[in-house]
């Protein structure tokens, strides 16, 4: 037997190997699966019960606590948005410049990380003076959200 035939057998076998070792099996299929369900949940934050709360209207993963709204004055591309100081859930893209009603800001969508769903947006940078107080907040179009707890069972509406 040559070398060069050794070789091949031997490459053979490696990439056997390789292949059963990236083909997931049923079974290792489902540990992944149940691995990657006890990650959501583990990661996923929850707000207390207590206070009055936004969740995602998709997946009522919470989003935000009543406490850190700053402004209900705001406008989504779906309608009323608001602003919040800070959000749980929530994952960030990348920032652009855009240039909105309110001038020239740098903004990143921002998505619900349970059900993937883009709620709105964070401002990263405000170029006016007048808009620095919405560096680093978020908004989150009303659209996407459902009040909870202690809310008197009073809806979201378009009407404050
Ligand atoms: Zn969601």
């Amino acid at each position: 037997m040559t070398v060069g035939l050794l070789l091949d057998q031997l490459c053979d076998v490696v990439e056997e190997v390789i292949k059963r070792l990236t083909e997931p099996t049923e079974s290792r299929r489902h540990l992944y699966g149940s691995i990657a369900r006890n990650m959501v949940k583990t990661f996923q934050a929850y707000l207390p019960n207590c206070h009055r709360t936004y969740s995602c209207i998709h997946c009522r993963a919470h989003l935000a606590n009543h406490d850190e709204l700053i402004s209900k004055s705001f406008q989504g591309s779906q309608g009323r948005a608001y602003l919040f100081n800070s959000v749980v859930n929530v994952g960030c893209g990348p920032a652009e410049e855009r240039v909105l009603l309110t001038g020239l800001h740098a903004v990143a969508d921002i998505y619900c990380e349970c059900c993937k769903t883009t709620l709105g947006w964070k401002y990263e940078h405000a170029f006016e003076s007048s808009q620095k107080y919405k560096e680093g907040k978020y908004i989150i179009e009303l659209a996407h959200m459902i009040k909870e707890n202690g809310w008197d069972s009073e809806p979201i509406t378009n009407n404050h």
